[in-house]
């Protein structure tokens, strides 16, 4: 399975090959803020797996450890990458080609929840951080 997506302008574009590692809903403050969205839904990859195929993007290193992407053209987030979660690299689901396709498995950090976003799935939350164990991440399809 190759995943791609791309950036508003079109200059920044990725391929990875899967499976997703992750895919959730984060409620994060630093992630709501850096997209300027109330909630964050984000695919894991193995980095060993992604390559950019477009124009290089920007970094930001948003806290120790923690490098968040952008377009360097148009701005839009479009990636995430910690040494939390060596190995790996995340991206966004709304940057996917084809985001319809994306089914999200579950909320991190949902203690952080704005409280005038009401969402009704009946998919597991986490208060923070999702435990290594938790069912839902690893190889979703
Ligand atoms: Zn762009
Ligand atoms: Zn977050």
């Amino acid at each position: 399975m190759t995943l791609k997506g791309h950036c508003l302008c079109g200059d920044t574009r990725w391929e990875a090959e899967g499976p997703m590692l992750w895919a959730c809903h984060c409620h994060c403050a630093d992630c709501r803020r850096q997209c300027a969205a109330p909630v964050v839904t984000f695919l894991g990859v193995r980095s060993s797996g992604f390559r950019w195929t477009g124009a290089t993007p920007g970094a930001y290193a948003s806290s120790p450890g923690v490098t968040r992407h952008f377009c360097s053209r148009c701005g839009t987030p479009v990636a995430f990458q910690a040494e939390r979660y060596a190995g790996e690299i995340h991206l966004y689901a709304a940057g996917l080609e084809s985001p319809e396709a994306f089914t999200p498995r579950f909320h991190v950090h949902h203690a952080e929840k704005l409280p005038w976003i009401a969402l009704d799935d009946a998919l597991p939350r986490y208060e923070g951080f999702a435990p290594a164990d938790a069912p839902e991440i690893g190889e979703a399809s």
